[in-house]
């Protein structure tokens, strides 16, 4: 079998702003507005310089035993850190100084745009031999969730659960939670001293807990809890 690597064509910054804005696309980021620097560095595969470039080593990316998905590995390694400064991951997790480039906040947006949270490049590491098919559906980032982080964090003002913690605590308020107290978007509501509305987004909490998005009627937007805003009963 040819190994899919020879196979490639040498990666040009277009390549790379082509990777990048797949990524934008699921995160709501504007990465491949930086510019991508290409350079021929032996002691580094990629950096990210906030908020003016990216830069990646084609000494690693154009030879042709580096691995396609070792590329894309590094690509998002990148990202990862654009993400973490952009969203300002340590406002909600602590990192420790001596871990500033790569900490548990990093590690946060590896696992968001599916990068392995390993700071070096490990020779080692078992790096999929992909086929061009599934390395060009990874290079559309078709395996990363969709989820705009800046809008989420927002909204919420906490980092997104895991889609099945997501779907596992929603299922569970809706069984536990009266009727009356767990709201879908869509729902009309009253805020006793805010007045009337439709909740435009819900987030579920641990115990017992819904986090709403609300829409008045007079236009004004705010954060709200299931536990302080009445439901309105629509007739069946
Ligand atoms: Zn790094």
């Amino acid at each position: 079998m040819i190994p899919i690597s020879t196979l490639t064509k040498l990666w040009t910054a277009e390549d790379f702003r082509r990777a990048i804005a797949c990524l934008d696309a699921k995160t709501g980021l504007h990465g491949a507005d930086l510019a991508i620097r290409l350079t021929q560095r032996r002691s580094s595969l990629g950096l990210y310089f906030p908020s003016k470039y990216l830069q990646f080593s084609l000494y690693f990316f154009n030879d042709p035993t580096f691995p396609e998905s070792a590329a894309i590995d590094v690509i998002r390694h990148e990202y990862a850190h654009l993400y973490d400064d952009v969203a300002q991951l340590r406002r909600w997790i602590p990192t420790p100084a001596s871990r500033r480039h790569h900490g548990p906040d990093w590690k946060f947006a590896c696992e968001m745009v599916g990068a392995r949270s390993e700071r070096l490049y490990d020779t080692q590491a078992a790096f999929p031999q992909l086929t061009r098919a599934q390395a060009d559906a990874m290079l559309r980032a078709e395996d990363v969730r969709s989820l705009d982080i800046l809008e989420h964090l927002r909204m919420w003002d906490r980092l997104p659960l895991p889609e099945q913690t997501e779907q596992d605590l929603d299922r569970r308020l809706r069984q536990n939670l009266p009727p009356q107290q767990y709201f879908r978007p869509g729902d009309p509501f009253l805020h006793p001293q805010n007045g009337f509305g439709r909740v435009a987004a819900v987030y579920p909490d641990y115990a017992g807990l819904q986090h709403l998005w609300l829409r008045y009627d007079s236009g004004k937007e705010e954060r709200q809890t299931n536990r302080t805003v009445v439901k309105i009963q629509t007739k069946p």
